[in-house]
This record gives structure tokens, sequence and C-alpha cells, in this order.
């Protein structure tokens, strides 16, 4: 049978297609006829006549490459999705797409599909058919797709067992000015029901789940409600007994700081095997935390680090250099806090700040990090004391920030138009001296 539909797959798409697929199936699409394709040349090779693409803002420049390719080897419709294309769509159809999906895709992608198996191009009916951006007599937007219940998809596919970590939760209620989450999932936390997730855990040999805070499952997101907490780890005991091994508030998750007190920490003790917990710090600065919008401070984190070293875990936490607003200041009080992390045992992660389109941050341009600082995290990595993909990321950011800066479109998220913290250059620049004004909070 010719293969009308492929996936292609990557190792940083694997999971959302994972989803994606496992909501196809449940809606009565038959995932058989879909072809995976793990490399650009096994993607050629099944001649799809339609091509699906997830992919993040930045990998943009070889994905480019790739469907510029495939448009000149084969006449197949490329259909993207994931954060650049709900982000930027215009942008995604200039760079070779014909149709971005924008929003949370698990019903969108199953009505276009249908549609493009009986039209077999893009046609007026498509207008129908919510969270799309293609150009049909001019361009076309038809709304953020939102699928607000989405467990009621399971995260993977019954006839295709394509596991991974399994989406527990969905969304952010803090607002941080450099994260896509809130603005593209919603500031309020939805959750995946419990007997879900033990039903698909079976799966898994180490239960591994993805959440913004994993620690606040079954909350709204702002708020620690232990006994739901509490209620999730143990429905999972029954399957550690048989030999799974269950990671809660390490990787792919990560947890805040206000979390990590001796209450979560007793209950990872009790029912989970991880001894390393991932804490999202971002900075060691005040001033900075409240830019980003963290809503927590330097204490909290210095708190959180104390209660894990006391509880038996190693705490291994991030932080964020080069944000639009550091000074030397800010820098000497990050190198500071990484300091007395490591003196205490735990952890460091740095990475360099990526300005991602659909955030308050996306036009803000990054800084450059303070002499202090680069050798300070120089030194660090030597020493395997730091971890993080900072280097690699200073180039990548920049060319990042250029190309939102050339391509600026005004993003659609969750609630509608996405707030703008830096207009262009010179707004940051002058933002910048304003915030010589928070010099006085530190004063203060
Ligand atoms: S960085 Fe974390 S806490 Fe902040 S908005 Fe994103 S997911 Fe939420």
């Amino acid at each position: 049978m010719h293969t009308v539909i492929a996936i292609r797959l990557t190792k940083n798409n694997r999971n959302a297609f994972s989803y994606l697929l496992g909501a196809l199936e449940k809606q009565g699409f038959d995932i058989n006829e879909i072809a995976i394709a793990r490399s650009f040349e096994d993607l050629i090779k099944t001649k799809p006549k339609i091509v699906l693409y997830s992919f993040y803002s930045t990998e943009v420049w070889e994905v480019k490459k790739e469907i510029q390719m495939l448009k000149s080897k084969i006449n197949a419709i490329a259909i993207a999705g994931g954060y650049h294309a709900s982000a930027m769509p215009r942008h995604t159809l200039k760079m070779g797409f014909d149709i971005a999906v924008v929003g949370e895709g698990e019903e969108t992608l199953y009505y276009l599909l249908e549609n493009l198996k009986k039209n077999k191009a893009i046609n007026k009916d498509l207008l129908t058919i919510r969270g799309l951006a293609f150009n049909l007599n001019g361009y076309k937007f038809t709304g953020f797709a939102k699928v607000e219940d989405f467990y009621k998809y399971p995260p993977f596919a019954e006839s295709i067992r394509m596991v991974g970590p399994i989406e527990i939760s969905r969304g952010c209620p803090f607002g941080c000015n450099y994260c896509q989450t809130p603005f593209f999932k919603g500031f309020r936390m939805r959750h995946r029901p419990i007997d879900q997730i033990v039903k698909h855990s079976r799966y898994l040999r180490d239960m591994r789940y993805i959440s913004p805070n994993a620690f606040a499952y079954g909350s709204p997101g702002a708020i620690l409600v232990l006994e739901k907490l509490e209620a999730l780890l143990r429905a999972l005991q029954p399957l550690r007994k048989e030999g799974r091994r269950l990671f809660f508030g390490t990787f792919p998750s990560e947890v805040r700081p206000e979390f990590v007190i001796p209450e979560t920490l007793e209950l990872l003790l009790k029912y989970a095997d991880n001894r390393k917990i991932i804490i999202g710090a971002q900075s060691g600065d005040n001033r900075i935390l409240k830019l980003m919008h963290r809503l927590h401070d330097v204490e909290t984190i210095k708190r959180a680090v104390e209660y894990s070293i006391e509880y038996g875990f190693t705490p291994i936490v991030d932080f964020i250099v080069g944000t639009p607003y550091e000074d030397e200041e800010s820098d000497r009080n990050t190198i500071e806090l990484m300091k007395w992390i490591i003196s205490k045992g735990g952890k460091v992660r740095a990475h360099y700040f990526m300005p991602l389109p659909g955030t308050p941050w996306a036009l803000c341009k990054p800084k450059p990090l303070s002499k202090e600082m680069v050798r300070f995290l120089g030194t660090m990595a030597r020493q395997s004391k730091l971890e993080g993909e900072w280097v690699k990321q200073i180039e990548l950011s920049n060319k990042l920030h250029s190309l939102i800066k050339e391509n600026y479109e005004e993003a659609t998220g969750y609630y509608g138009p996405i707030p703008n913290r830096c207009i262009n250059d010179e707004q940051t620049n002058k933002n910048d001296n304003q915030n010589k004004n928070p010099q006085k909070e530190r004063n203060n």
C-alpha cells in the first residue's frame, strides 16, 4: 500500500508525536496508515503525500533545509506543529510548510488529516477547522486550538507502542517572561487522572513524567496539594513492586523551589527511586528574579537546596544566564549562589537565555555575560562541577534573536495576543536604563 502520511520523527519531537498518535487513534483514525520516518532519507523513500513535522524555534535552520529539499524531490503537503509553528505561523509558511498547526494539536490534526485525505489539497473547508494557518487566496488563520481536557486522549497509541515519559500536567500559572508554557498551555494547570497515569505507566520500565512543576500535581498550579500528590505516588507503588523504578521531580521534569519542603521530600523518600531532584532557580539575583516574573526569591532557592541535602537528595539547580536585564552585579550574585550550592554538595546547570517566540521576552536581546561570569562558568565546567550547554547556546540565542526580529509576528496564545516586553532593541536598552531603578530595590 502506498503511504499517504508520514511523520518525520526526531529525538526532540518523539513525545509530541506519541501523544498525537494516541489522540488520533482514540478519535478513530487508522494510524497504521501513517509511516514513521526516523531520518530524512527514510521520509523521502516513503514518498508520502502528507508529511508531519514538529519542531522548536532552535531547530528552524535544519528543518528549513529539510523541507526545501523535500519539496524539490516530492510533491507533498507539509504540515508543521509545535511551539515554533504556534508562535510564528507566518514564518513557518515562509520556511516552506503549507500548513501550520497553531495551539494544542490533538483534535486539529485529526480533522485536518481527515480533510486532506479526502481533498488532497488545501481547500476552503479547512477554514472551519480551528488551529490552522495556511495560504488560500491570502493568509488565513482559524484561531488558536485548545484541548482543555487533554487527558481524554492517552499519552501513546495502543497499536504503535511508541512509549515515553507521560505528560501528567499541562499549563502553569507562574507566567515567567521567558517561558512558552503558560502562554500556549494556559495559566491553570490541568492534570491527567491518576487511574490513567497508572494504566499507561505499566508500559514503562522507568516511570518518568512530564510536568511544568511535578510537585504541583493535582493543584491549579500555584499551591501544593499534598494529598493529591501523595495519592498519585501511592497509586504507582504496585507497579514499583513489580520491578519498575519511579522517577519524580527529576528528568524530564523539574520542580519550583518553594515546593521543595520537608513534606514533599518525605513523599519522594517513601515512594520514589530518584535521589536527585531538579530545581528551577534561574537566577541568584532578586532583581532579575522579579523581572523574570519568577515569583520566588533567592532565599527560597537556598532553603530548597538545604532541605534537599538534609533529606539526602542531590539538588541539581538550573540557571539561565545572559537574560536581557543582567548587569555585573546580578552576574556576581548568581555566581555567589552557584558557588554556595556547589559548596553544599549540589550541582549547577547553566543555560544561556533563549528569546523564544510567543513569550513576553521574545524580542529581548540576550545580554553578553560579564567577564567574571565567563571565567567562573568555564572554571566550574572544567572541574566538572557545572553542566549545561551555555557556550553552544550563546551563538544559537543570537541567531534566534535576529530571526525573531526580522520575522516578528504578534503571537496568539491560549488567551489571545501575547504581551511583548521588548518592542525592539532600543526599547531593551531603554528598559535597561530604567532598570537602573530596580537598583533602588536593592538599596531599600
Ligand atoms: S519556567 Fe516553569 S514556573 Fe515559569 S512559567 Fe515556565 S513552566 Fe511555569
